[in-house]
């Protein structure tokens, strides 16, 4: 399947993205991760991004886009793939739609995980994250086995620093403005599929019934 995971951060994006992945082998790609990876490695990259990230804004288009054009040529793109946090404005998603036209694929659809704002600010401020594989926590929720360390791998797990309030304020009203009109592109483009909550059982069964 090749899925783009649309919703505001805290949605649960990444979750529906793992538990697909371990249903059909295709493989999630989160560009927040991979932002996050070169923040923590120090790259230039990194660097680069490190500012507007933990204040909650996007980082821009033509970098991202740098970073799509090459990942989703990778080999295990082949088996499909689940885009989590990308596109996240309208230029990028009319350059997906042009890199997809060049390679010859085709989407299979885009997943609104439709979440009201009081239940997103909730798990937003209550969310932990492993600082090595991304594993996603909540202290109340879904606490790991050891506080503080990830039940996975092992590593630390830490609230984001764009999870203090004002960042989060600051990233739902980014994602209202830049990436909400993405639902009304991906309405016309025959492709959304809109569902109230990231319960996987109701997930799943709206993604069959649109395929
Ligand atoms: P996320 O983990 O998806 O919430 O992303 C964390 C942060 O990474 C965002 O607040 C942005 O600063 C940056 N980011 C991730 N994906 C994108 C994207 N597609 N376009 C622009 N910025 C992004």
């Amino acid at each position: 399947m090749k899925i783009i995971l649309l919703g505001p951060p805290g949605a649960g994006k990444g979750t529906v993205a793992k538990a697909l992945m371990a249903h059909d082998g295709s493989v999630q790609i989160s560009t927040g991760d991979i932002l996050r990876a070169a923040v923590s490695a120090g790259t230039e990259l990194g660097k680069q991004v490190e500012a507007r990230m933990t204040a909650g804004n996007l980082v821009t288009d033509e970098l991202i886009m740098g970073i799509m054009e090459q990942r989703l040529q990778e080999e295990d793109c082949q088996q499909g793939y689940l885009l989590d946090g990308f596109p996240r404005t309208l230029p990028q998603a009319e350059a997906l739609k042009a890199l997809l036209e060049k390679l010859g694929e085709k989407l299979d659809c885009a997943l609104e995980l439709d979440i009201p704002r009081d239940v997103i600010i909730d798990r937003l401020t209550t969310r932990r994250t492993c600082t090595n594989c991304g594993e996603i926590y909540n202290v109340k929720s879904k606490p790991p086995r050891v506080e503080g360390v990830c039940d996975v791998c092992g590593s630390e797990i830490v609230q984001r620093d764009d999870e203090t309030e004002s960042a989060i304020e600051n990233r739902l009203q980014v994602y209202n403005e830049q990436t909400a009109p993405l639902v009304e592109f991906y309405r016309d483009e025959g492709l959304l599929v809109s569902v109230p909550t990231s319960d996987l059982e109701t997930v799943m069964q709206a993604i069959k019934s649109k395929l």
